[in-house]
């Protein structure tokens, strides 16, 4: 069992940080609205601090689940953050959904002062983090993978090295982006059953079976059909993911048109008051 720090303990990060508890690491975490952290030590025990700086020293693994590349510098490399006192040869992991440039910058950053960063995004949502089953996706160096996966595995069914530093981000973004075009076209197939007056519901039974089937036909197609958006994933956080799709698709030169489409499609969902809801919602801005 290792010793551990968790920061940032929001939808992810708070059940994440209880499963390491739960199989047995010794867990210190740190919210920056610290309310939170104070609500989990006392549901889970081990300890809260004030700082990231303060979380990190002494730990073996520093866990980070918090927004954006730039919320995940404050807490590396600002003045109280994480890497102010990591020890030689610990492991930072970030959870953290950001660009594949932060994490390299980061990976650059630890190995000068002598620890390792992975960049380690998770895909499986809310639910996934609550039952322990996200996937993870990772960047960074084989040994410091291999010694973070067991603690990694606490709230993961499926853990993954997939190159150097960025790897993790890069194989993220593809995720992202299968995503969106996908649910699209669920989004018109739905769109089109209903004004061609067909029950959608055997619609969508009978074609699910078939090469139309997908894991978000099977898990979203019935709620969509009813105008239901409250699963999870925000179109703020899928603006902000797509955001750092395109500009890496800038950079390496890969063409990704629907993307960028359906980037603009949730831009209007936006714009009709869907900030908050979630990914499937797409449609809402076809059936209006
Ligand atoms: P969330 O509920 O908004 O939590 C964000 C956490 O980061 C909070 O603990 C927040 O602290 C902390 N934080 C943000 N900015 C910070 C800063 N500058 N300094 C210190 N702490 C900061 O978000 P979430 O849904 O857990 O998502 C976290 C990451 O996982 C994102 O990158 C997201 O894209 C990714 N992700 C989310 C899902 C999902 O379904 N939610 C799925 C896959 C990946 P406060 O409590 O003080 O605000």
């Amino acid at each position: 069992m290792a010793k551990v720090a968790f920061l940032g303990l929001g939808v992810m990060g708070y059940p994440m940080a209880r499963h390491l508890k739960a199989k047995g690491h010794e867990v210190t975490v740190y919210n920056r609205t610290a309310a939170k952290a104070e609500k989990w030590v006392s549901e889970n025990g081990g300890r809260a601090v004030g700082t990231p700086r303060e979380a990190a020293e002494g730990q073996e693994i520093v866990f980070a689940c918090v927004g954006n590349d730039d919320d995940l510098r404050q807490v590396t490399l600002g003045p109280d953050g994480a890497f102010q006192s990591m020890g030689k040869g610990s492991i930072f992991v970030d959870h953290t959904t950001a660009s594949a440039e932060v994490a390299r910058e980061l990976h650059a950053a630890a190995t000068e002062k002598g620890f390792a960063f992975i960049d380690a995004p998770v895909s499986g949502g809310q639910a996934g983090a609550e039952n322990g089953v996200l996937t993870v996706m990772c960047g960074g160096d084989a040994e410091a993978y291999a010694k973070a996966e067991p603690a990694i595995m606490s709230f993961a069914r499926a853990s993954r090295l997939m190159g150097e530093a960025g790897a993790g981000q890069l194989t993220k973004m593809i995720n992202q982006i299968c995503i969106a075009g996908l649910v699209q076209g669920l989004a018109e197939g739905i769109h089109f059953g209903k004004k061609a007056g067909l029950d959608i519901e055997a619609v969508l039974d009978v074609i699910s079976k078939g090469a139309a089937g997908s894991w978000q036909m099977e898990n979203r197609g019935k709620t969509m059909n009813q105008g239901k958006f409250d699963f999870g994933f925000a179109v703020d956080w899928m603006r902000k993911d797509l955001s750092i799709v395109l500009d890496e698709a800038r950079k390496n030169g890969a063409s990704l048109p629907v993307t960028a489409l359906v980037d603009q499609f949730y831009a209007d969902v936006q714009k009709m008051g869907g900030r908050r809801w979630d990914t499937s919602s797409l449609i809402a801005r076809l059936d209006k």
